[in-house]
This record gives C-alpha cells, structure tokens and sequence, in this order.
C-alpha cells in the first residue's frame, strides 16, 4: 500500500498515520517528523527548517523534496509507505508523481481528513507532544502515555503560529486535493469522533477503493 494522507495542521495526520501503518505494515514517513528528529539533533538541515517551522511557513522545495526522495529509497519502503505532511503543496505532489514513476510504483491513495476550522483551532491549541516519541496528545495529561515522556507544546502550536499554518494550507496545501481528485486518487473521509472509529472507516473506503 503507497498512500498519502492530506488533511490541514490537527486533522489527526500523526495519529491516524500510526494506527494505519500498522494495520498496512508500512512504514510512517512524516516530514515534519523528520524535521523535528533534525532540529533536537542540532543538524544543519534542522537548522535550516527551525527557521520556517517557527513561522508557520513550508521549508523550501528544494529541502523538502531531497529528503523525501532520499528516505524513499530505504529498504523498508519496497512493500509501500505512509506519508503524512508530504506533499504540502501542488509542485511537491508533481516531485512526488515523477520519483514514484521513475520506479514504477505509483501511489494507491491519497486519504483526505476532512474537519472544520473551528475544531483545527480547539485542537491545536490544546495539543501537547511528547519529547521523547513526538505522540501527540488533547492537552490535560502530564505524561506520555506510551513511552512516559515529558508533554511539551510545539512551537507552531501556539496561537500566533496556527493561523499563519491554516491560511499556508488553504493557499498551499488544499490544491492538491483537486490535483488528487483529478488523478482519481481522492478518498475523503471525516476526520472527527472516535479515533478508532476514523481509522476503521478509513480502512474500509481503502479497501472499497482499492477492490
Ligand atoms: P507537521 O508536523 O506536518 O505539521 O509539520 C510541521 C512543519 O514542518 C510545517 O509547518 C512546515 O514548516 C514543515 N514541513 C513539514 N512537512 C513539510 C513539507 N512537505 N513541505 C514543507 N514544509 C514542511
């Protein structure tokens, strides 16, 4: 299974990505996961993102794209792979489709989590992450629940950040929902409730779609 999940900043991306490369045994591959592990290890390409993640703003193409590309060719991506947060705007999905026809293994879906504004901005602002494992929680606990780390907020969590975030997905971002659509490859699924009950019915327009 080769899948995309789209969806704006709080949709549950994170979240939903881990239950679904599970239940697909693949791997999860989050960019802005990527980001964060290079940012905590102090490298230049954690250097270099800090800048525009601070911001609210997308980390240039040119970033972007490499490191996707180069974490496409590991080993573990051979029986497909999960992206959450890539591609983020229409020129990342056009990188995207030509890596992926030059190996002749295009994508199966693109799963759109759709929600609306108000609940983004409730969520995010409550949201907490965990130092350790990068688990994200609704705010309230002190813990992570699965590793026991400490509960910080993201930078770009805080409320000045976030509607910079939402106005980049709305300009950047939601085009490539028609792009997908167009492709034929759009499966669009509401993002709110139980989070069992979005992964189950995620699963299910997946194996609709795919049959
Ligand atoms: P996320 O964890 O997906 O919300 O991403 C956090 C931040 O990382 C974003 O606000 C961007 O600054 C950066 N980022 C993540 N993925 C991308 C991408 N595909 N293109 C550009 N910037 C990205």
């Amino acid at each position: 299974m080769r899948l995309i999940l789209v969806g704006p900043p709080g949709a549950g991306k994170g979240t939903q990505a881990v239950h679904l490369a599970a239940h697909y045994s693949i791997p999860h591959i989050s960019t802005g996961d990527i980001f964060r592990a290079n940012l905590k290890e102090g490298t230049p390409l954690g250097v270099e993102a800090k800048g525009y993640m601070d911001k609210g703003e997308l980390v240039p193409d040119s970033v972007t794209n490499a490191m996707v590309k180069d974490r496409l060719n590991h080993s573990d991506t051979t029986n497909g792979f999960l992206l959450d947060g890539f591609p983020r705007n229409v020129a990342q999905a056009e990188v995207l489709k030509g890596i992926l026809e030059e190996k002749k293994t295009p994508i199966d879906a693109a799963l759109e989590l759709a929600i609306e504004n108000s609940e983004i901005i409730k969520r995010l602002s409550s949201r907490r992450t965990c130092k350790e494992c990068g688990k994200a929680f609704p705010g309230a606990l002190d813990k992570c629940d699965s590793c026991g780390g400490e509960l910080y907020q993201r930078d770009d969590d805080k409320e000045e950040v976030i509607s910079r975030r939402l106005e980049v997905y709305t300009e950047q971002t939601a085009p490539i929902i028609s792009f997908y659509r167009t492709a034929g490859l759009l499966i669009t699924i509401p993002a709110v409730g139980d989070v069992a009950e979005i992964t189950a019915g995620a699963i299910r327009a997946l194996s609709q779609k795919l049959s």
